[in-house]
C-alpha cells in the first residue's frame, strides 16, 4: 500500500512517489560529532528510522544518506580546548554516536559522509556558484550565497526575500549578527569562511584564499555526490532546520546544478523534558548514557521516542519511560502466549531472530490496521493502539498453532517496522540478583491486586536486603540502599 507521509513543501499528506527504476534516494541532516547525541536527537533519527522500515517493508529500495557534521564552530572549538586534532576530536564522538544508535536499533545508514572528508566537493561547489554570479566574495574574504540571484529562495518556508531577517546561522541555527557589513545582503549567508585565528589549524586552501566550508554547504554537496547529481526523493531533519538550513540548501543546490534538490521533505518536531525545552542549564539534557545509569531499558527508551506523532512536540517524563517499560511488558507476555501455542516450541530467547524481521507479507491478518496506521503518515500511535487492541482482545485462547504462526509473524513484521526487539534484557535486571528481582516483582504483583499488606511485608523484607523501591503509576524502580 503506498505510504504517506506529510510533506513540508506542499503543507499536505502525500503518497511518497516511488521511483521504478532505481532505489528511492532518502538524506537525513546527521549529528554534530562535538558530544554525545542526546534523546531529542535521537527522536529525529528513531523517526526517520522507522519511516526507512515502513518503506523496505513495504517493498521499496531505500538508499539511507546520514551525514555527520564535523566541522563546524563547535567541533573547532572544542577539539582545541581538548588539544586534538578536529579528526581526532571528532572520531570519538563519531564512535559514541554508533554505539548509541547500536543500542537503540537503529538501522545504519547506507552511506554516512563526513563534511570533513568532503572539503573538495564544497570548493567546487562554491567555484560553481561563484562562476554563476550565485555567490560572491565578502569584505572579510568570506564567501556569501547571493540570496537575492535565487528567485525562488523562500519557497519551503514560504518567506518572501523582503521578510528575511536571520542571517548566516551557525549549526545551532543562531544568527551571526556580528559580520553584517561583510556582505551585500543581511540575508546573505556564509558557504565559504575566511580563516580566522580562533580556527587554529583547521583551515584549507582555496580559491578564495584560507578558510573553511559554512555549515549549509556540506549537506548540498553530500547529497550531490551521495547519490550521482540526482535530484533525491526525501530529505529529513528535525523542525530547526527548516529554516534557513533546508531553505539554504535548496538555494545553493537549485541554484548550482539547476533541478530540483528534492521532491517531499519530512520534519519531525522537537522533544522536551518534563515540559521544559531541554538545556544543560537545567540538567535535562539527557544522554542514553544518563538513562541507562538510571536503570532504564533503552528499548523503553526508544518506545518512548518513537510512540507518539513525529509531527507533535513530544513532551518526555519519566512516567512516559514506565509506562513503556509496562507496555513492552505486555506485548512479551502476549508473544510468549503465541509462542507456547506453537507445536514446535520457540523459546522467547529466538524470538527476534525469527520473527522480528522483514517478512514479505501482503496480508497482516489480525494486525492490519496497525501496518495501515504506519503507512498513514507513520502514525505509531495508532499502530500501537491497534496492537493493545488486539493483545485485549484475547484472540489467542482459541487460535491454533498455525493460526499463532501467522500471528506471531504479523507482529514481528509490526516490531521489525518500530525496530523494538523483546526480551532484552534491561539493565535494571543485569545489576540487581535475581531473588531480589523476584520479590520486587512479587510486591508489584501484591500491590496491583491490592493485597497491601503482602505488598508491604515485601517491601520490608527487600529493605532490610538492602534494596529500596520507588512506585510511578504505571511501575516501580529499585535502588541499593546507599
Ligand atoms: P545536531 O546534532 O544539533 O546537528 O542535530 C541532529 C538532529 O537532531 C537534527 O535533525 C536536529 O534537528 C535534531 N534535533 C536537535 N534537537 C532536537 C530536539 N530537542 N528534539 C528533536 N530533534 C532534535
Ligand atoms: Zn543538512
Amino acid at each position: 500500500m503506498p505510504v504517506k507521509l506529510y510533506d513540508t513543501f506542499s503543507r499536505s499528506n502525500q503518497a511518497l512517489s516511488i521511483p521504478k527504476d532505481r532505489p528511492f534516494y532518502f538524506y537525513c541532516c546527521g549529528p554534530t560529532v562535538y558530544g554525545p547525541a542526546h534523546i531529542g536527537n535521537f527522536r529525529t533519527f528513531l523517526v526517520q528510522d522507522v519511516l526507512r522500515r515502513v518503506l523496505e517493508i513495504d517493498g521499496t529500495d531505500v538508499v539511507h544518506v546520514r551525514n555527520i557534521t564535523d566541522v563546524d564552530d563547535k567541533t573547532i572549538l572544542r577539539s582545541q580546548e581538548q588539544n586534538q586534532s578536529l579528526a581526532e576530536f571528532t572520531e570519538q564522538w563519531i564512535e559514541r554516536f554508533h554505539k548509541d544508535c547500536k543500542s537503540l536499533n537503529l538501522l545504519s545508514p547506507t552511506a554516512e559522509p563526513k563534511a570533513l572528508d568532503h572539503i573538495d566537493e564544497q570548493i567546487q561547489l562554491i567555484e560553481k556558484l561563484v562562476e554563476k554570479d550565485n555567490a560572491y566574495q565578502g569584505k572579510d574574504g568570506s564567501v556569501y550565497f547571493r540570496v537575492q540571484s535565487c528567485e525562488a529562495y523562500g519557497k519551503l518556508n514560504r518567506i518572501k526575500q523582503d521578510e528575511l531577517k536571520t542571517q548566516s546561522s551557525n549549526s545551532a541555527g543562531q544568527a551571526n549578527l556580528a559580520d553584517e557589513y561583510d556582505r551585500e545582503s543581511i540575508s546573505d549567508f556564509a558557504l565559504w569562511k575566511a580563516r580566522k585565528p580562533e580556527d587554529g589549524n583547521n583551515f584549507w586552501k582555496s580559491p578564495w584564499g584560507e578558510g573553511r566550508p559554512g555549515w549549509h554547504l556540506e549537506c548540498s554537496a553530500m547529497v550531490h555526490s551521495s547519490f550521482n547529481g540526482a535530484t533525491i526523493d526525501l530529505h529529513g531533519g528535525g523542525i530547526d532546520l527548516c529554516f534557513p538550513h533546508h531553505e539554504n540548501e535548496i538555494a545553493q543546490s537549485e541554484s548550482a546544478y539547476e533541478k530540483p534538490f528534492c521532491t517531499h521533505w519530512f520534519h519531525s518536531a522537537h522533544l522536551k523534558v518534563e515540559g521544559e525545552k531541554m538545556s544543560k542549564s537545567l540538567g535535562n539534557l539527557y544522554t542514553l548514557e544518563d538513562l541507562e545509569a538510571k536503570n532504564y531499558n533503552l528499548m523503553a527508551v526508544r518506545y518512548t521516542l518513537i510512540a507518539s506523532s513525529y509531527r507533535q512536540p513530544l513532551n518526555f517524563t519519566f512516567d512516559s519511560l514506565h509506562a513503556s517499560e509496562s507496555a513492552l511488558n505486555k506485548i512479551e507476555r502476549f508473544a510468549e502466549a503465541l509462542l507456547e501455542k506453537l507445536e514446535q516450541p520457540v523459546d522467547t530467547d529466538s524470538f527476534n531472530h525469527n520473527y522480528v524481521k522483514t517478512h514479505a507479507i501482503k496480508d497482516h491478518g489480525l494486525l492490519q490496521n496497525a501496518w495501515e496506521s504506519l503507512c498513514n503518515n507513520l502514525n505509531t500511535a495508532a499502530c500501537l493502539g491497534s496492537l493493545f487492541g488486539v493483545i485485549g482482545s484475547n484472540s489467542i485462547s482459541k487460535m491454533d498453532s498455525a493460526e499463532a504462526e501467522e500471528l506471531l509473524e504479523s507482529l514481528g513484521t509490526i516490531l521489525y517496522a518500530l525496530g523494538i526487539n523483546l526480551f532484552t534484557a534491561t539493565a535494571k535486571d543485569s545489576n540487581i540478583p535475581k531473588a531480589i528481582l523476584e520479590l520486587a516483582e512479587a510486591r508489584w504483583d501484591a500491590k496491583q491486586n491490592k493485597d497491601y499488606a503482602k505488598a508491604d511485608a515485601l517491601r520490608k523484607e527487600l529493605l532490610s536486603a538492602g534494596w529500596e523501591i520507588k512506585d510511578s503509576s504505571a511501575d516501580y524502580e529499585i535502588h541499593p540502599i546507599d
